[in-house]
C-alpha cells in the first residue's frame, strides 16, 4: 500500500495525464510512494448522454453538477460518509477554507483521499452535505473548474512525502514552514550583470550564513507579508495572566 492514495473525480480526467506522469508527482508514483488516479465522473452516469449537470432550481445562469453521479462516484471510491469511512473527501470550492501550508502539513498525516473537482456554476448542495468532508479554496478568485486547484493540492501533499525530496531540510526551511518567508537565494555565477552574490554566502562560515539568512528572511517577511509576523506574534505572546495578576476590568466586582 502506498503512503499516499488519492482518487480524483473530474469530468476532464485527461487534464491530469501529464501532471501525474511528470516531475515529483510522477516520481512519487513510480517509486510506489503514492497511488494517484483520475476518474471520469461520467462513468457513474446511467443515461445515454452521460449527463452530469442540470439547470438550477429558482433560475439563474449556468448549470449545476447533479447529485446522483457525484454521490455514486464518491461512494464507489470512498464508501458512504460516516465515521467508518477511511478516505477524507475534499471538494475544491471558492467557498471553502483557504489552502495554506498548515493544512498541507496536517493533511500529510492522512493516507486516503478523494478529491472532487467542481465545474459549471458549482455543485448541488445535497451532494456536498451527503458526501463531502471538507471544502478547500485556492484563494479569493474564481476559476472555471476544480482541476487546477486539485493539482495544487496534490503537489503540495506529494512533496511532503517522507523520502521523496533528496534534502528533507529544504522542506523544513522554506517559506511558511517556519511561518515566515524564505529570504533571497543565489547560485553561480558569483557576479552576474554587475550584481554580486553577498560575500557572506561565499565565506564558508556556517553560523554566520545561518544568521544572515534568518535576518534576511525576517526582513523580507516584514516588507512583503507583515501579516505573517503579526500572526506569529499573536500565537507566541504569553497570555496576560502569566505576566502577573490580571488588571481588574471595569465590570469586575
Ligand atoms: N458559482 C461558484 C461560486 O460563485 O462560488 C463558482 C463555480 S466555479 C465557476 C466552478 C468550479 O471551479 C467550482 O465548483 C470549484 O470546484 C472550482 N473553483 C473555482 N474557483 C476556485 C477556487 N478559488 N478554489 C477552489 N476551487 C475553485
Amino acid at each position: 500500500m502506498a503512503d499516499l492514495e488519492i482518487d480524483l473525480l473530474t469530468i476532464f480526467p485527461g487534464l491530469f495525464d501529464a501532471f501525474l506522469d511528470e516531475s515529483f508527482v510522477g516520481m512519487a508514483r513510480e517509486r510506489g510512494l503514492a497511488r494517484i488516479a483520475a476518474h471520469d465522473l461520467r462513468e457513474w452516469t446511467d443515461d445515454r448522454h452521460r449527463t452530469v449537470d442540470d439547470a438550477p432550481y429558482g433560475g439563474g445562469p449556468g448549470m449545476l453538477m447533479k447529485p446522483e453521479p457525484l454521490i455514486a462516484g464518491i461512494e464507489a471510491l470512498a464508501g458512504p460518509k460516516g465515521p467508518e469511512r477511511e478516505a477524507r473527501v475534499v471538494l475544491l470550492s471558492p467557498q471553502g477554507r483557504c489552502l495554506d501550508q498548515g493544512w498541507l502539513e496536517e493533511a500529510a498525516r492522512h493516507q486516503r483521499w478523494v478529491i472532487v473537482c467542481g465545474r459549471y456554476e458549482g455543485v448541488d448542495q445535497r451532494a456536498i452535505d451527503l458526501a463531502i468532508d471538507e471544502e478547500i479554496s485556492l484563494g479569493d478568485y474564481v476559476l472555471c473548474g476544480g482541476e487546477i486547484p486539485a493539482m495544487v493540492l496534490v503537489e503540495g501533499m506529494v512533496r511532503l512525502l517522507p523520502g521523496l525530496l533528496g534534502n528533507a531540510e529544504s522542506v523544513a526551511k522554506e517559506s511558511f514552514t517556519q511561518e515566515i518567508l524564505e529570504g533571497p537565494q543565489y547560485t553561480r555565477p558569483p557576479i552576474f550583470r554587475d550584481l554580486e552574490v553577498p560575500e557572506i554566502l561565499r565565506s564558508g562560515h556556517h553560523a554566520e550564513i545561518a544568521r544572515w539568512r534568518r535576518e534576511r528572511a525576517l526582513e523580507w517577511t516584514r516588507l512583503r507579508r507583515p501579516d505573517l509576523l503579526e500572526r506569529k506574534l499573536e500565537r507566541t505572546d504569553p497570555p496576560p495572566e502569566r505576566n502577573g495578576p490580571a488588571e481588574p476590568s471595569e465590570d469586575s466586582e
